[in-house]
């Protein structure tokens, strides 16, 4: 029997790809929309962008993408060979990453590529807490089978998030679809449960019905929403470029590009300043909101709350999205240290830094405890969850915030969701294959960050089918098992999981997901439930309207790449914020040279 206890990490990965040095990680992003929509499946995404989006093809990048990896190669073999540029410094740079998942795979692999362009001998180590690379972006694997590898983190990203885009691209790795393998049995593909009824359903994600229907109820909200959504998403994609990349203080550059009005108010006042009906907020948006945050427009910003509308081509890496965070470690060239904690960083007083770290499962064995030296550290993961503690006292502490608290519970089974827990007649209508949720028209839990309502879980999705074999009567049978993800603020009863697979369990109560429960899935026989895995996370802020954000540069020497949590929490972002600190460091390390030669005897350290 292959079945897993609750867990705080996830199982080690056997990860083993190819890495190459990218050709070309930063593109024009004009052609490209930023997309984050996270846990829908990938119907959900394809019918939400069918509502926000025009597709914009990649296809010209990809063409002009080609014609240079064909020509430059043939231009290099008739030119005599270049020298390799002198080191800006003799001695190498040291720089500790804490942290591996997107934030510091990113930096790593992006301060690889400019110091090695600027000709900077760079020493560069990479600390990671877990056993694995990917921080929240991980994968299990059904039945412990690598056949059947399914997201337990981040599932998502899109195919205009150029970061990872493109990074993938360099990297040799293949992405497919985000909803490749859902079974498509029920012909309803979505619904939106607002724990009394389905507010509404579609079917397939493309008819004309859909988008019909969409119109009849919703009238021009979709329409409005999309454009609001591009001109967001226009604003947004400046970030990534010069003059505002990279860019030192994030406050300042969302109020450069004009944002601080969409993360100032709640998403419920900016659609509605924005003339986007209730209903749709209520019903759509917000079923976006809850499954991607699990938060309320009531509660959650503007500007997250919008692209989550975002949704083009929604896709994920085959085998697991955490392989291009392993990919760019490895590109990065870095000495990495797994299952490695840092516990205590020392600013000394001629500017080098000094990391204490532990073996994970060594934390409290003084033996165990290694230094090391570096000019530069950067904090690639929430301060707040690190356990490192700082002396000297940071100038720039970033706030404690409240994180969401998720509970991930992915099972198989060989039964189908239950058309009965949803008051639904099986043979009429059938239960769509993701459901999302929403707040009943008449409850308002406003800024309760215990919002999910009587639906009580945020989502449910059938992911795909897998091959169960079983001996029965001496011989070996094959079953087909669904496996279904929910998100749910709470741990799910066996009860829940037996009402809403409408399996047979005595010891039923009737209750459904409770605080504290008392029988989890694992409870159930396993007849019924052949795999589980639970996993609570804290996967990303309460994103609270605010104006300010966290600085990238906490102390000289000292980087933070999560302040771009409380603005927008995704792969994307903090593949960003990694780029983005990279190359603030490097250009820092430019000056000070330049400084040097133009007055040897000063050396700036990085400046506050
Ligand atoms: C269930 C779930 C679903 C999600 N869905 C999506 C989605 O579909 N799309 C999307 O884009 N995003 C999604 N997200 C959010 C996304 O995962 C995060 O925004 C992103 O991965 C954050 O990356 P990061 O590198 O900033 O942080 P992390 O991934 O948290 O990486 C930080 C790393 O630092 C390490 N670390 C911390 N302290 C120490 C220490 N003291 N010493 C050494 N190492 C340390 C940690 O172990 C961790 O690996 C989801 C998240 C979850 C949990």
């Amino acid at each position: 029997m292959l079945r897993s206890p609750i867990s705080d990490t996830a199982a080690p990965h056997c990860r083993n790809i190819t890495a190459s040095w990218p050709r070309s990680l930063a593109t024009s992003t004009s052609n490209f929309q930023l997309t984050y929509l996270y846990d829908l499946s990938l119907d959900a995404n394809l019918w939400l962008a069918e509502m926000a989006f025009t597709p914009r093809p990649l296809r010209d990048l990809w063409l002009l993408y080609t014609v240079l990896t064909i020509l430059l190669p043939l231009s290099n073999a008739v030119q005599p060979q270049q020298l390799l540029r002198p080191a800006l410094d003799a001695s190498s740079k040291r720089v500790a990453v804490i942290g591996a998942g997107a934030g510091g795979s990113f930096a790593a692999y992006e301060l690889r590529k400019l110091a090695d362009e600027a000709g900077i001998p760079l020493n560069l180590t990479v600390f990671e807490r877990a056993s694995y690379i990917g921080g929240r972006s991980t994968t299990v694997n059904v039945f412990d089978h690598p056949a059947y590898p399914i997201e337990l983190g981040a599932s998502i990203f899109v195919e205009v998030n150029y970061n990872l885009v493109n990074a993938s691209r360099d990297l040799g790795l293949t992405v497919r679809a985000a909803d490749h393998a859902r079974p498509r049995e029920s012909d309803e593909s979505i619904g939106i449960w607002d724990g009394k009824q389905f507010a509404f359903t579609m079917k397939d994600s493309y008819s004309w019905w859909n988008i019909g229907r969409l119109l009849w109820r919703y009238g021009m909200a979709p329409l409005r929403t999309q454009n609001l959504m591009k001109e967001i998403v226009g604003k947004f994609l400046r970030l990534y470029e010069e003059p505002l990349f990279p860019f030192q203080s994030l406050s300042e550059a969302a109020a450069a590009v004009d944002l601080l009005n969409t993360t100032s108010s709640t998403g419920e006042a900016f659609l509605a300043a924005n003339r986007i009906s209730t209903l749709f907020s209520r019903e759509i948006i917000q079923a976006s909101t809850r499954v991607n945050y699990g938060q309320n427009l009531g509660l959650i910003h503007g500007l997250e709350s919008i692209v989550c509308m975002a949704t083009d081509g929604a896709v994920s890496i085959d085998g697991g999205n955490w392989r291009i965070f392993d990919g760019a470690v490895k590109a990065a060239n870095a000495d990495v240290k797994l299952a490695t904690t840092v516990t205590e960083i020392v600013r000394g007083d001629d500017g080098t830094i000094r990391v204490t770290s532990h073996p994970s499962d060594e934390l409290d064995s003084p033996q165990s405890i290694d230094e090391s030296e570096f000019d530069e550290v950067i904090i690639a993961g929430p301060l707040q969850y690190s356990g490192i503690s700082i002396s000297p006292p940071l100038e720039h502490i970033p706030d404690e915030i409240p994180y969401v608290k998720l509970h991930v519970t992915l099972f198989a089974s060989p039964h189908q969701i239950s058309a009965k827990y949803f008051g639904l007649d099986g043979k009429k209508d059938q239960v769509p294959e993701t459901i999302l949720t929403t707040l009943p028209e008449d409850l308002d839990l406003g800024q309760n960050p215990h919002g999910v309502g009587p639906a009580e879980f945020w989502s449910i999705s059938t992911l795909r089918t897998v091959d169960y074999s079983v001996v029965k009567d001496g011989e070996e049978q094959h079953e087909l098992h669904y496996v279904y993800k929910i998100f749910s603020p709470e741990r799910p009863t066996a009860d829940f999981i037996a009402n809403l697979l409408d399996i047979d369990y005595p010891e039923s109560t009737g209750s459904v997901i409770t605080p504290h429960a008392n029988t989890t899935i694992g409870d159930l026989p396993e007849t019924e439930i052949s795999w589980f895995h639970e996993k609570l996370w804290h996967p990303y802020p309460l994103l609270y309207p605010r104006v300010t954000f966290e600085e990238t540069l906490l102390a000289p020497g000292v980087w933070y790449t999560s302040g771009i949590e409380s603005f927008i929490s995704t792969m994307e972002t903090s593949a960003l914020m990694g780029r983005n600190v990279a190359a603030l460091m490097v250009q820092l390390w430019k000056k000070q040279e330049e400084s040097k030669s133009s007055s040897p005897l000063l050396s700036l350290k990085t400046e506050l």
